[in-house]
C-alpha cells in the first residue's frame, strides 16, 4: 500500500475549504489509491467551526482518510505537509483600501511561509488560492527562499475551467472535447482567458476553436468578460462567492501536477516567469503549462499577435503594480 501524502489546507473551516476537504479526503485530488492525511489550518475565531469540519470529517468515515490534524497553530499545520493548498486569507470588506487588504495578506503569507520553510517536508508542493493569489504566491516564495520556486504555484486554473466551460457551451460541445485554452496573467479581472490555439475534437479530427465559433467579436468581447467577471456573476446568483467550483479546480491542478497533464494538452497555472513570451522575469504569472514526473513546464513557442500581446502586457502591468504594493506594505 502507498504511504499516506499529508495535505494541508489554510482557511480550512471557509467555503472553499468545506468544499475542497471531501474532494481531497474521497481521492479526487491525488487518486483513488492514495491514502491522505489531512492538516487544516484556521484562525482562533475559526476552531470551533474547524472542529465541527473535524466532525464531519469523522462522520464521513472516508477510507483513503488515514487522519486529521486540525489546528490553529501555524508551525503544527505546516509540519511534514507534502502538499500545502493555502486558502486563507484576509478577505476586502467593504470600505477597505487596496493597500490595507494587501498589507494584511502579506504578513500572513510572509509567516506562512517561514512555517513552510522550516517544517514542511523536502520537496512540498504550494498552491496560493487566496486573493491576491498571486502577488501571495511572490511574497510566500520570497519569505521561503529554500523552498525551490518551481514548487510555488498560484490558482488560475477556475479560469481555465471557465474558459472550457464558456466554449463548450458556446459549440454546443461536451467540455472533454475542448482543450488548450489558456489563461494569461493575473488571477484579477485583467486575466486574459485566450482561445488562439484551443481545440475541439469532432469526429472529422481536432479542429481550431476560433474557427468553429467564426464570430471574432464575441471571442474579443463577451467571451473575454464573462470569464473575467464570473466570479462577481455567481456571487450574484448564490448571494456566496464560488466555491465548489474552486474547490474542484484546486484539485484540478494539483492532480495534473503530480500526475501529469494527458499528451497534447495543456493547462493554466500562475508560475514563477523566466521571461517566457516577454513577461517581465520574477512576476507569478499564469502560463500555458505541461506537467511531467512531478514537475511543470511552461509551453513554449506559441504565436501571440497584436490584440494578445497587448492583453498579455496589460495583466502583466498590474502584476509589477501588485509586487511593489506589496512590498511597500513590508518597508
Ligand atoms: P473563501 O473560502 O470563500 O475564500 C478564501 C480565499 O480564496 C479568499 O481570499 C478568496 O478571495 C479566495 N478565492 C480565490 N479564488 C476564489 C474563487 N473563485 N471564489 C471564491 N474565493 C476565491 O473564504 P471564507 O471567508 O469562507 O474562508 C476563509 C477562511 O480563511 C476562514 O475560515 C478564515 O477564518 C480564514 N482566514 C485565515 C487567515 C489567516 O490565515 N491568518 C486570515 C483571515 C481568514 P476573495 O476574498 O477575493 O473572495
Amino acid at each position: 500500500a502507498k504511504e499516506p501524502v499529508r495535505v494541508l489546507v489554510t482557511g480550512a473551516a471557509g467555503q472553499i475549504g468545506y468544499a475542497l476537504v471531501p474532494m481531497i479526503a474521497r481521492g479526487v485530488m491525488l487518486g483513488a489509491d492514495q491514502p491522505v492525511i489531512l492538516h487544516m489550518l484556521d484562525i482562533p475565531p475559526a476552531a470551533e467551526a474547524l472542529n465541527g469540519v473535524n466532525m464531519e470529517l469523522v462522520d464521513a468515515a472516508f477510507p483513503l482518510l488515514k487522519g486529521v490534524v486540525a489546528t490553529t497553530d501555524v508551525v503544527e499545520a505546516c509540519t511534514g505537509v507534502n502538499i500545502a493548498i493555502m486558502v486563507g486569507g484576509f478577505p476586502r470588506k467593504e470600505g477597505m483600501e487596496r493597500k490595507d487588504v494587501m498589507s494584511k495578506n502579506v504578513s500572513i503569507y510572509k509567516s506562512q511561509a517561514s512555517a513552510l520553510e522550516k517544517h514542511a517536508a523536502a520537496n512540498c508542493k504550494v498552491l496560493v488560492v487566496a486573493n491576491p493569489a498571486n502577488t501571495n504566491a511572490l511574497i510566500l516564495k520570497e519569505f521561503a527562499p529554500s523552498i525551490p520556486e518551481k514548487n510555488i504555484t498560484c490558482l488560475t486554473r477556475l479560469d481555465h475551467n471557465r474558459a472550457l466551460g464558456q466554449v463548450s457551451e458556446r459549440l454546443n460541445v461536451q467540455v472533454s472535447d475542448v482543450k488548450n485554452v489558456i489563461i494569461w496573467g493575473n488571477h484579477s479581472s485583467t486575466q486574459y482567458p485566450d482561445v488562439s490555439h484551443a481545440t475541439v475534437k469532432t469526429p472529422s479530427g481536432e479542429k481550431p476553436v476560433p474557427a468553429l465559433v467564426a464570430d471574432d467579436a464575441w471571442l474579443k468581447g463577451e467571451f473575454i468578460t464573462t470569464v473575467q467577471q464570473r466570479g462577481a456573476a455567481i456571487i450574484k446568483a448564490r448571494k456566496q462567492s464560488s466555491a465548489l467550483s474552486a474547490a474542484s479546480s484546486a484539485c484540478d491542478h494539483i492532480r495534473d501536477w503530480v500526475l501529469g497533464t494527458p499528451e497534447g494538452t495543456w493547462v493554466s497555472m500562475g508560475v514563477y516567469s523566466d521571461g517566457s513570451y516577454n513577461v517581465p522575469a520574477g512576476l507569478i504569472y499564469s502560463f500555458p503549462i505541461t506537467c511531467r514526473n512531478g514537475e511543470w513546464t511552461i509551453v513554449k513557442g506559441l504565436s501571440i499577435d497584436d490584440f494578445s500581446r497587448k492583453k498579455l502586457d496589460l495583466t502583466a502591468e498590474e502584476l509589477t503594480e501588485e509586487k511593489a504594493l506589496a512590498y511597500s506594505c513590508l518597508a
